[in-house]
């Protein structure tokens, strides 16, 4: 198995909840490295372009809303297999249908204000670490 990059995200629920460390430490139990980090607050447009795939989706308009509501936190993990594991200790994303000690499942509010983002596969991955981070960044 490869060493993988993939994008991850506390959102805005967890940010003001003073969650950051909580999710931080399931991230590192899971060997997932951080080499990127920063918090951020997005506005909508950048929200906007950020979740574009969803933007036919009901939900869309909302999503950008929560996501633009407050800071957010946007690290790139490092590990192998880093984009099936992060999705692993993420849970699904809704929190009813997540297994048991998962982030998802542990502090997710609902399905919209879910906690966490993970890239879903390595196209999507290294579209999102290039839409938060310059190379010289990313420091393995
Ligand atoms: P995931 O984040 O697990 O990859 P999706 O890519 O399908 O899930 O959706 C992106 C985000 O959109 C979710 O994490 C969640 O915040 C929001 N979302 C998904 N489905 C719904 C829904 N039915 N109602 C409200 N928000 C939703
Ligand atoms: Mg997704």
């Amino acid at each position: 198995m490869a060493i993988e990059r993939t994008l991850s995200i506390i959102k805005p629920d967890a940010t003001k909840r003073n969650l950051n460390g909580r999710i931080v430490t399931m991230l590192e139990a899971a060997s997932l490295r951080i080499v990127a980090q920063k918090r951020i607050h997005l506005t909508m447009a950048q929200a906007g372009v950020f979740y574009a795939v969803h933007k036919a989706r009901p939900f869309y308009d909302e999503l950008c809303e929560f996501m633009s509501s407050g800071p957010i936190v946007v690290q790139v993990l490092e590990a192998e297999d880093a984009i099936a594991k992060n999705r692993a200790v993420m849970g699904a994303t809704n929190p009813d249908q997540a297994a048991p000690g998962t982030i998802r499942k542990a502090f997710a509010l609902s399905i919209g204000e879910n906690s966490v983002h993970g890239s879903d596969g390595a196209d999507t991955a290294a579209a999102e670490i290039g839409y938060f981070f310059a190379g010289l960044e990313l420091v393995g």
